[in-house]
C-alpha cells in the first residue's frame, strides 16, 4: 500500500469517527495547491541533468502552509501528497497554526557533491519561489536534507527578495535564525513520547529495552537520548542494515563508528549483524521506527514483539498493520504525535525569526515538553473515551481542528 492509500485511509476512518459528511470529506483529501518543477542540474563534469521536484500545499486553513524539503531518489507526487496531508493533522494536533506542505526532490543526496547539493537546492528554491514566503509556506527538513539545505534555500529567496528573509524556512543554522533546540526537537519529542506512554504503563525507562530503525537525523539522536534517560538501547539499523546487541549498545560510542568512516552501523564491534525485517521482529519493549515510510505492514506486523510503536518517522505503519497491531495489543504511538516535536520547534523557531527575539535552549526545551505532553493526554484521553486507537484519536483531533476552521471561515465565494 503506497502512503497516500495509507493517509487517504486514516482520514477515512477519522471523518467516519467525526461524522463529517462526504463534502467535508472532499475538501478534507484534496490536496490546495501542488506544484511541479523541473530542476535543470549541471553536473561538476558538465553534463545537465533534469531532476523532478514538487511543492504540495495540502492544507491552508488554518495558517501558512509547513511541512519538510525531502532529497529521496523514489520520492514522487504520490509520497508528497501524503507527506503533506499527514503535515496538516500533525500542526492541527498539536495545535500550532500552520496547514500542512511538503517538498520533495526525486535524486539521491549521496550520489551528489556539495556543490551538485547547493545548485539543486538553490534551483529548487528559485522554481517554487512563487508559492513560499514566511506567510505563505515555510519549509524545513525531512529525509535527505539538513541545515546547510535551509541555509542555501533561504539565502536564495533572500538574494532575489533584496533582504533577508529568516522566516522562510526553519531548520536553519542559529548562526541565520535558527532556533537552539531544533536539531534535536524530532528526537526529543520521540523521548517525551516514550516516557509518557511508560508512565501510563506504571515503567520507568531503565525497565525497557528499545530498538531504533534508522540511524539518521531523528533515529541517531532518538538512541542517544533514549540511552542517556536509562533505557536500554539493544539494536539499531541503516540502509544497510543493524546491529544488535541485548546486552546494550552505546548510541554515542556507535556513532563515532559509522561518522569515523565506516559510513554504517553494520561492522560496529560486539555486535550481531542483523536485517532491518529482523530489527522489527525483535523481542523489545520498544520499537522505533525512525526511516521511511511503509515498513510496518500487513507481511509483518505480526511479527512484531514490542508492546510500544513509537513512529519517529512518518507513515511507517500502513493501517492493515495498525489493525492487526491494535489486536494484539501493542500500543502505537502515532507519528502526528510521536514525531511532532521537530516542527512545534520549527515553529518556535518562526516565531522568533518574526519577533527577531531568541530564546535560550531550556526555554525551547521546556516549551516542547509542556506542549508534547499536553497533546499526548488529549490523545489518550480521546482514545479511551472513543475505544479507539492512538492513531483514530490523534487523527480526529487533527482532522476535526481543520474541519472546524474551514466551517468557521465559511466557503468562498
Ligand atoms: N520534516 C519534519 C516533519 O515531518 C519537520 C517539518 C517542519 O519542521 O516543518 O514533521
Amino acid at each position: 500500500m503506497s502512503a497516500w492509500e495509507s493517509a487517504q485511509q486514516q482520514l477515512a476512518e477519522a471523518v467516519a469517527q467525526l461524522g463529517l459528511d462526504d463534502g467535508f470529506h472532499d475538501l478534507l483529501r484534496t490536496p490546495r495547491r501542488e506544484v511541479t518543477v523541473a530542476v535543470p542540474l549541471r553536473r561538476d563534469d558538465g553534463q545537465v541533468e533534469v531532476l523532478h521536484g514538487y511543492r504540495v500545499q495540502h492544507n491552508l486553513s488554518r495558517g501558512p502552509a509547513k511541512g519538510g524539503l525531502r532529497f529521496h531518489p523514489d520520492t514522487d507526487i504520490d509520497e508528497v501528497r501524503a507527506l503533506a496531508m499527514w503535515m496538516t493533522w500533525k500542526c492541527a494536533l498539536i495545535g500550532i497554526p500552520y496547514g500542512g506542505a511538503k517538498g520533495g526532490v526525486a535524486v539521491d543526496p549521496k550520489l551528489l557533491s556539495r556543490n551538485e547539493l547547493e545548485r539543486v537546492t538553490r534551483r529548487y528554491a528559485s522554481e517554487i519561489m512563487p508559492v513560499v514566503g514566511p506567510e505563505k509556506d515555510i519549509p524545513a527538513p525531512d529525509v535527505g536534507t539538513d541545515e546547510q539545505t535551509m541555509a542555501w534555500f533561504m539565502d536564495t529567496y533572500s538574494i532575489h527578495s533584496g533582504y533577508t528573509v529568516t522566516g522562510v524556512v526553519t531548520g536553519k543554522p542559529t548562526a541565520l535564525g535558527g532556533s537552539l533546540g531544533r536539531g534535536g526537537a524530532t528526537s526529543r519529542g520521540v523521548m517525551y513520547s516514550v516516557f509518557c506512554a511508560l508512565r501510563d504503563a506504571d515503567l520507568q525507562p531503565h525497565d525497557v529495552s528499545v530498538a531504533v530503525q534508522g540511524f539518521g537525523k531523528v533515529g541517531g539522536l532518538a538512541a542517544q537520548f533514549l540511552h542517556d534517560a536509562g533505557c536500554k538501547v539493544v539494536a539499531v539499523s541503516d540502509v544497510e542494515g543493524g546491529v544488535y546487541n541485548p546486552d546494550g549498545l552505546d548510541p554515542i560510542a556507535l556513532l563515532r563508528h559509522v561518522r569515523g568512516g565506516a559510513g554504517t552501523v553494520v561492522g560496529y564491534p560486539g555486535t550481531d549483524r542483523i536485517t532491518n525485517d529482523e530489527l522489527i521482529a525483535l523481542d523489545v519493549d520498544v520499537l522505533v521506527p525512525a526511516a521511511l515510510e511503509g515498513v510496518i505492514h500487513d507481511g509483518n506486523a505480526d511479527e512484531v514483539r514490542a508492546r510500544f510503536v513509537v513512529e519517529g518517522a512518518n507513515g511507517p505503519t500502513t493501517p492493515d498493520a495498525d489493525k492487526v497491531l491494535e489486536d494484539r495489543g501493542v500500543l502505537v504511538v502515532p507519528d502526528i504525535l510521536a514525531n511532532s516535536g521537530g516542527v512545534a520547534v520549527s515553529y518556535f523557531e518562526w516565531v522568533q525569526d518574526l519577533q527577531a527575539y531568541f530564546w535560550s535552549e531550556d526555554e525551547v526545551n521546556v516549551r516542547l515538553r509542556k506542549l508534547m505532553e499536553g497533546s499526548y493526554a488529549e490523545v489518550s484521553e480521546l482514545a479511551a473515551d472513543r475505544k479507539v486507537s492512538m492513531r483514530t484519536a490523534a487523527q480526529m483531533i487533527g482532522v476535526g481542528r481543520v474541519a472546524d476552521a474551514h466551517r468557521i471561515r465559511g466557503l468562498y465565494p
